[in-house]
């Protein structure tokens, strides 16, 4: 697999309306768009460092992938994410270097970017999204 950057980290948070002001003031930078994934009960706030984003997560729903993460292990890094000019490729790729794949083709996440996840089990502990814009 071929990772070009890191797309963004994603921060697991009980409340964006706390948090937004937090990290505007950590990272001298506006938060630049807000978006909920509703199939995935989450509302998202991302902030620009570089070349790479910090996603902010908070659940929608107690019953989804946040609202269960936070109630296990409290707010805090949630996944990281890396850029790859293929996010099917490298997906292929992954599962072929025996990686448990979440989703074995891509969807549509936040920012209209196709991602899948590898399962932490898979990956030590490390859940870890492949991006692509196309
Ligand atoms: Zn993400």
């Amino acid at each position: 697999m071929k990772v070009n950057h890191i797309e963004h980290i994603g921060i697991a948070v009980r409340s964006l309306d706390e948090m937004i002001p937090y990290y505007e003031k950590l990272l001298g930078t506006s938060c630049y768009a807000i978006e909920e994934v509703k199939d995935q009960h989450v509302k998202t706030a991302f902030f620009k460092v570089g070349e790479t984003k910090i996603e902010l997560l908070e659940s929608t729903d107690p019953e989804g992938p946040i609202g269960k993460f936070i109630e296990k292990k409290g707010e805090g890094i949630h996944h990281i994410a890396f850029a790859t000019d293929d996010a099917d490729k490298a997906l292929k790729e992954a599962g072929e270097m025996g990686l448990q794949l979440i989703d074995p083709v891509s969807r549509k996440g936040a920012e209209g970017l196709n991602i899948g996840f590898l399962h932490p089990k898979s990956t030590h502990g490390v859940l870890t999204e492949i991006c692509s814009v196309c």
